[in-house]
């Protein structure tokens, strides 16, 4: 939906921000310029962990605090850049004790804990790739991604380690090394991360990587096949310091809170590197999502910046405004949303609400980086994603075959493409070639989601091109959640799809059709669902299970999810020349 209001913003708020003229910037804007906002190595030589932590102890900015722990219970644990720099040090050293060498991937399974921040810096400090899972993904999808990314070192708990990795361990044999962060025993395979970081020394020389060294390794989901590892160098710094600056606001006094976890991409990319590089501090809140928690959080740790979801912002917003009036919010300078469309309605409130609207922003695993923003200076148009970060040129493209026609026309919808590169670009799919190829055209890179240009240049989001979900801003692919259904005896096909929902955004949906022997009942849908929890995790199994005599089909055998949707919806069914067999 669009709206016509617009949210002004005075010459004050334009003076007071980072970027105060956003069409100058764009102007003269160079990617040499943004990258003297950091230190570098000798050499030429670049490394993420240098530039968000070590370089601000030679600052003086060594005692400041750099992450701000709120535990379940409320209290407090704080880490100074200066322990942030000795603990990373240490865990570099843990892997190089392992044996590790440069390039060689550590992934963690952990809530937001600190040593989730301690092994995510120090590995890249180390040289060595960092993969982060989502601690709510189940079995299946941490086997895949483990599996995709030969992962030799996995950082978690105990209890995720018996629920998710116990069970399906003897299929990981590269998996050498396993620390829990909250054991003391070793053996079994398994090593205690205290022990190690104790035994480990406090010192140590950053690697100086080269600015196209992996450092990143972020898992996506597809439409179709397995997750996709988008590959990310320590030249992404570049961009994520710099939109740190100027699509958040970032300044150095700030309390920053990102409520992203860094399982995903947002998280790590704004929950860990881009506040650092900008020598903030950042809240970082254990707990789950809780409407009065995250008030008072925003009050008690004088929250100035805060980049969080649609989700849950219209959770706010259906809670209405009294639980946010009780509170002393006047700490915050800037808010961010990013990861869903933000309904115009969530920006009218939250300026309402807040004295200052949500900003949205838009950008992908791919991009590595935000990619189209609402600034700070800028005017805010309700429902638009915003405008292209300098540095970046977008269009919206038809596309036929392998040829792109540029849309002119303003409003006019099409593909979200991007003028290929910049420094976060990812720069592979991990073994998958043909894959990575398939998202550029003609020196443009194919976002996958259709979008409209208004006359002024805001962008506006349409929706996905393909099937993939989304839902409470975490990707799901279709392919991914099916695989797991038709591993249930009863199941012999499945199509998931995402449906709109008021709060999630899109909820997925699975349709299955039966093995002979098997009949629909209560019994089996629950038993099915409970199946995909357990495989998939909460955050990814489907909501509904719908039972299907067939499930439409075109002639080459492919499930069309589409036509599935689109009755659901009551849609018009668009063109069915295709199929073959029907549900019907
Ligand atoms: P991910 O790679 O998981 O970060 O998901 C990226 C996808 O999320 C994009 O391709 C969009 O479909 C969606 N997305 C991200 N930000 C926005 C936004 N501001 N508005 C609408 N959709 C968004």
């Amino acid at each position: 939906m669009m709206t016509d209001d617009i949210i002004h913003k005075g010459s004050r708020d334009a003076g007071r921000a980072n970027m105060p003229d956003y069409r100058q910037e764009a102007t003269t804007f160079s990617w040499t310029e943004a990258r003297a906002l950091l230190d570098g190595l000798a050499d030429g030589k670049l490394n993420i962990a240098h530039e968000c932590v070590d370089r601000h102890l030679s600052r003086d900015s060594g005692s400041k605090v750099a992450l701000r722990f709120v535990h379940k219970n409320d209290s407090i644990t704080d880490i100074t850049y200066n322990d942030l720099s000795i603990l990373t040090n240490r865990f570099a050293n843990v892997l190089l004790s392992l044996g590790l060498v440069t390039g060689e991937r550590v992934y963690s399974l952990l809530g937001r804990k600190p040593e989730l921040y301690i092994v995510s810096l120090g590995s890249l400090k180390a040289g060595m790739v960092f993969s982060p899972l989502f601690s709510a993904f189940g079995p299946e999808p941490v086997l895949s991604r483990l599996e995709i990314g030969a992962a030799r070192v996995l950082v978690t708990t105990n209890a995720l380690y018996k629920r998710k990795v116990a069970p399906i361990r003897d299929r990981l044999p590269q998996l050498e090394h396993v620390l829990l962060i909250d054991s003391k025993k070793e053996g079994d395979g398994l090593l205690s991360f205290e022990s190690e970081m104790q035994h480990a020394s406090t010192e140590f020389n950053v690697v100086a990587t080269d600015p196209e060294d992996t450092a990143l390794l972020h898992f996506t989901s597809g439409t179709t096949g397995r997750p996709k590892g988008a590959i990310h160098v320590h030249e992404a710094v570049v961009a994520h310091c710099y939109t740190g600056r100027v699509a958040l606001d970032l300044k150095p006094d700030d309390n920053y809170w990102c409520t992203a976890d860094p399982g995903w991409v947002t998280g790590t990319s704004y929950g860990i590197i881009a506040p650092l590089a900008n020598g903030v501090t950042m809240v970082v809140d254990e707990a789950e999502f809780d409407i009065e928690r995250w008030y008072r959080i925003l009050e008690s740790q004088r929250v100035s910046v805060w980049y969080t979801a649609p989700t849950a912002i219209r959770m706010l917003m259906a809670a209405g405004t009294e639980a946010a009036s009780k509170r002393d919010l006047s700490n915050i300078r800037f808010m961010a949303s990013v990861g869903e469309p933000l309904n115009p309605e969530a920006v009218l409130w939250s300026a309402d609400t807040f004295g200052k609207p949500f900003h949205d922003n838009w950008w992908q695993t791919e991009t590595g980086g935000i990619m189209i923003a609402n600034f700070a200076s800028m005017d805010v148009k309700p429902g638009s994603m915003g405008m292209p970060l300098p540095g970046i040129v977008a269009s919206i493209v038809e596309r036929d075959n392998g040829d792109v026609s540029h849309v002119t026309k303003p409003m006019g919808i099409g593909e979200l493409v991007l003028k290929t590169p910049w420094p976060s670009m990812m720069r592979g799919y991990l073994n998958e070639e043909q894959r990575y190829k398939k998202c550029f055209s003609d020196g443009w890179y194919l976002t996958g989601d259709l979008a409209m240009r208004d006359s002024d240049g805001y962008y506006w989001f349409v929706g996905r091109s393909d099937d993939v979900i989304k839902s409470a801003g975490h990707l799901i692919g279709p392919f991914e959640v099916e695989s797991a259904l038709i591993e249930h005896a009863a199941v012999s096909e499945a199509a998931v799809i995402g449906l709109p929902d008021e709060l999630a955004g899109e909820v997925a949906k699975a349709y299955v059709a039966l093995n002979p022997g098997f009949e629909p009942s209560e019994g089996l849908q629950l038993d099915i669902r409970g199946h995909a929890r357990k495989r998939l995790g909460p955050a990814v199994a489907p909501r509904e299970i719908i039972f299907r005599k067939k499930l439409p089909k075109t002639r080459s055998g492919k499930i069309m999810r589409r036509l599935l949707k689109a009755r659901e919806m009551g849609l018009p069914e668009g063109d069915i020349s295709t199929l073959e067999t029907d549900e019907k």
